[in-house]
């Protein structure tokens, strides 16, 4: 794209935010932006740490208009380069990707795009980089920045370690004159040194943002007829883009037939379907605004539609941290979005099988592992707000409260029960840790004996001395003992036997001095008091944006325009443009100008057929 130069005596500063507000049509930096951006700008090398949706591309994007020569930017995966050149494109931006999926004569003209030096940006694979070809055909071109996205994966700390992306560390003395920017949106304190480590950019300023989500609503249940309350959440949402995260690839076909049934748009995805089936469903899922994703964790990194308005777990997922990453797909475009998860101890004791049984693994690692999915059970079963719990989790001090999670709306109540756990740990004991959690409370309601072995039992002190309460009731005591690592569940993974983890803990217990609080039992799903489903439909609001004939309008215009341009709707405009078009009612081409997202290209582009609409709705 031909700029105008920035003049000399202004502040750098100046000409980005007056780039962001023609190109890009946003009317200010968010967060970090502008630090990462006078950073590159000044030709220094910069480490961002920046949420999901935080607005990582631009820091890039920006100063590759600003400065002389190609920006290369460094993406793990296909999808992710394909959909960013795409959005750039609709922008009026001269960038392209090389990757392995183009057509030959595609290449041959972005080849060609390079030696004419006709390119701001070029999108390539850390392999085709790396390449030979790849390295002669840059290494004499004038390269303004480096960018290396998702830049993670370098580590084998993190979740998506690749090891191409440690060849990296050689840029810094093949480009000696181009400032190296690595971004991601999720890297503890490891994965950070590694990251500079590796890519050898431990002289840079690292810039790491809260990891805040604004705009996430979210809740968390304990698991009560699953697959039922998925069906009812998602049909609630009927006509937005979702996801639901499961554990097995069972259950993602299961849970997408359900849906289905109920006349939603869902697919499966997991990664025992046939690569090009997948490639066929992720393709949909991007590529309309309405289709709801059952997913395991196979569907990940390269989804990056930044409209996905709700994120489900069916089964809990492995600790904060994948919570956190998986939530946080939903919602990218900063517009209102929600984060549901359902748990259970089921859930927890496949995470902890799951831990075991990985082989060739450090028992040290493997203790923190299963340290980390007992903490995210207790936050999931917890009191605090959600995402001020995630925040203190992640480091942050001084964080307030959301205000519009499920703990926020409505605080639980919770009661002391750590007379109720020393009843349950003792039955526990008094059956010789032989029994699965339902016996032990048959045993403790004083049921009758089953079998011989019941009955052996029977004779004990503790058989009968919890007929006070009721099976829920229990079951919560149980759950929050495993949940706090007191008990453990072993034996086979059909049939668990309860065990003691912790015999200091269990001491403690009996001498009274470890209490035990738990929520006050869960409703039975399908008889939700009032409030509840008030907070439903105050959520779903959150979600469903604006609810005007007009908005449905302009997504219907945009899908068309989607198809004919073959990209998803997204590209066009977000939803969030469309809600404040929607909201606003702009008449002139100036009131369109001053709405977010839309910016000199799209002007020209879109804005009669838009402002049509809005008249024709208008009447
Ligand atoms: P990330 O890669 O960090 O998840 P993106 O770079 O894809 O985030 O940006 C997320 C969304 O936020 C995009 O839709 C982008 O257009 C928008 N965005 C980026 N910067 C700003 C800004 N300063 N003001 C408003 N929206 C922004
Ligand atoms: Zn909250």
């Amino acid at each position: 794209m031909s700029l105008p130069a920035p003049e000399r005596s202004e502040n750098p500063l100046d000409a980005a935010r007056e780039t962001l507000r023609r190109v890009f049509g946003h009317p200010e930096f968010r967060g970090l932006q502008a630090d990462v951006i006078s950073e590159i700008l000044a030709g220094r090398d910069a480490v961002a740490i920046l949420p999901t949706g935080g607005g990582k591309s631009v820091c890039y994007q920006i100063p590759a208009l600003l400065r002389d020569g190609l920006a290369i930017v460094v993406s793990p995966l296909i999808a992710l380069m394909q959909d960013q050149v795409a959005t750039l494109r609709d922008l009026g931006v001269r960038a392209a990707r090389l990757d392995s999926s183009l057509p030959p004569d595609e290449r041959l003209s972005v080849l060609a795009a390079l030696s004419e030096g006709a390119l701001d940006l070029l999108y390539i694979s850390p392999e085709g980089l790396m390449s030979g070809a790849g390295l002669d055909r840059l290494r004499h071109a004038k390269i303004s920045l480096i960018a290396i996205d998702e830049a993670h994966c370098v580590s084998q700390w993190g979740h998506d370690f690749r090891p191409e992306y440690r060849m990296l560390g050689r840029l810094a003395e093949i480009f000696p004159q181009a400032p190296r920017l690595a971004v991601t949106a999720t890297a503890d304190r490891e994965t950070q040194a590694d990251i500079r480590r590796q890519l050898r950019l431990d002289h840079a300023r690292t810039f790491v943002a809260s990891f805040d989500r604004p705009n996430l609503i979210l809740a968390a249940e304990r698991k009560d007829n699953a697959k039922k309350r998925i069906v009812e959440l998602v049909t609630a949402r009927r006509g937005l883009a979702g996801i639901v995260y499961a554990g097995t690839r069972d259950a993602t076909e299961d849970i997408a037939q359900k849906l289905t049934e109920a006349g939603v748009p869902a697919l499966a995805y997991h990664a025992g379907l046939d690569p090009r089936v997948r490639a066929d469903r992720q393709h949909r899922f991007q590529n309309d605004d309405d289709v709801v994703m059952a997913a395991t964790i196979a569907f990940g990194m390269g989804v990056d539609k930044p409209d996905v308005r709700f994120v489900i777990h069916a089964d809990a997922p492995r600790s904060i941290e994948a919570y956190w990453q998986e939530v946080g797909r939903a919602g990218r475009d900063g517009a209102p979005a929600e984060g549901f998860a359902l748990y259970g101890a089921g859930d927890l004791r496949r995470t902890l099988r799951f831990i075991e049984d990985s082989g060739g693994v450090d028992p040290a690692v493997k203790a923190a592992q299963a340290k980390k999915a007992r903490q995210l059970f207790t936050y999931l079963d917890g009191m605090t707000c959600r995402r001020a719990g995630v925040r203190r989790y992640f480091g942050e001090e001084n964080v307030d409260v959301c205000s519009v999670c499920d703990i926020c709306l409505e605080p639980p109540a919770s009661v002391d029960a750590s007379e109720w756990a020393s009843k349950a740990v003792a039955a526990v004991l008094r059956t010789d840790q032989r029994f699965g959690r339902a016996r032990v409370i048959n045993h403790l309601m004083g049921r009758p004996p089953m079998n011989a072995a019941d009955e052996q039992y029977a004779t004990k002190t503790t058989y009968g001395i919890g007929a006070d309460v009721d099976e829920a009731h229990w079951r919560a005591v149980f759950d929050q003992l495993l949940f706090d690592g007191v008990l453990t569940e072993g034996g086979e993974d059909m049939r668990p036997v309860v065990q003691v983890a912790d015999e200091a803990a269990v001491r403690a217990l009996f001498k009274k001095e470890l209490p035990v609080r738990i929520r006050e039992p869960a409703k039975k799903a399908g008889r939700r008091s009032p409030e509840e489903r008030r907070a439903d439909r105050a959520a779903r609001k959150g979600a469903v944006l604006n609810e005007t004939p007009l908005f449905a309008a302009l997504r219907a215009w945009r899908r068309e325009k989607a198809e004919e341009q073959k990209v998803p709707p997204y590209v066009i405009f977000h939803d969030a443009t469309l809600a404040a078009i929607a909201d606003a009612r702009p008449k002139t081409l100036t009131d369109l100008s001053r709405i977010g997202g839309v910016g000199e290209a799209k002007l020209k582009r879109y804005g009669a057929s838009v402002l049509s609409i809005c008249a024709e709705l208008a009447a």
